[in-house]
């Protein structure tokens, strides 16, 4: 490999390991992505139960309060009737006590009531939406699941390509500088190398010397004197000098 071409071969190496990283991770990504589907499906799931159930306990306090209601207007009656029976002031004054205290057990409970069955109203106007949650995640659940298996072939096809590349290139880089490479890689990964900005490294912002600069606009080797990464001239600046 000419020695005037080694800018562009190091930046198609940076583009190919950086591509190499994102696609392994998208791979690894989608057991999680999937397991994520499947936890939404059953929060909805547990949402729309959990209405169901909010909306029973209060059908049957409602009915335990139209119980209360009939046995204290039963009570009511049988009071009245006492009370009209009775003979001294005193009785007929304390029956009267207990009616009025009945009638206001029956208001509260008649109020309750009303609380009660606008909560269920409320709670009862949730369910279709909570309904359709539910039907959505399932299907974005099992659709996902159903595309995972050719997603998965499509980028572990795509990951090989770019690794077979990738060994063409790194067998492409003269030999003088395959150790250097070997270290850098080792050490950082798909962030051994970097784009030279302006006149500065693009990862660690240090200002690289004129001479280095010249090399790497000749698309000659050179690394940062700073951190050590390999620098390479972008497609646009090299487009702009030429
Ligand atoms: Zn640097």
């Amino acid at each position: 490999m000419a020695d005037a071409s080694e800018g562009r071969l190091f930046r198609r190496i940076h583009h190919l390991r950086c591509r190499e990283r994102d696609l392994s991770a998208a791979i690894t990504s989608l057991p999680r992505q999937s397991a994520s589907l499947k936890t939404r499906l059953e929060k909805a799931k547990a949402a729309r139960a959990d209405a169901g159930e909010q909306i029973k306990t209060r059908q049957v306090s409602h009915r335990a309060k139209e119980s209360a209601i009939k046995a204290s207007t039963a009570q009511i009656r049988k009071l009245s009737e006492q009370r009209d029976a009775s003979s001294s002031q005193d009785d007929f004054n304390a029956l009267e006590r207990e009616i009025a205290h009945a009638k206001a057990h029956i208001s509260t409970h008649e109020d309750e009531i009303l609380a009660l069955l606008d909560e269920i109203d409320g709670l009862t106007a949730k369910l279709p939406d909570l309904d359709s949650g539910i039907a959505k995640a399932e299907s974005e659940s099992s659709t996902f699941d159903k595309e995972m298996p050719q997603k998965s072939k499509d980028l572990q096809e795509s990951l090989e390509a770019v690794r077979a590349e990738l060994a063409t290139r790194d067998a492409e880089i003269p030999q003088e500088h395959q150790s250097a490479y070997r270290r850098v890689v080792a050490g950082r990964g798909p962030d051994a190398l970097a784009s030279l900005d302006g006149a500065s490294c693009s990862a660690c912002g240090t200002q690289q010397t004129a001479s280095d600069i010249g090399r790497i606009k000749r698309l000659s080797f050179a690394t940062c004197t700073e951190c050590g990464r390999i620098l390479y001239l972008t497609e646009k600046d090299e487009k702009e000098l030429s």
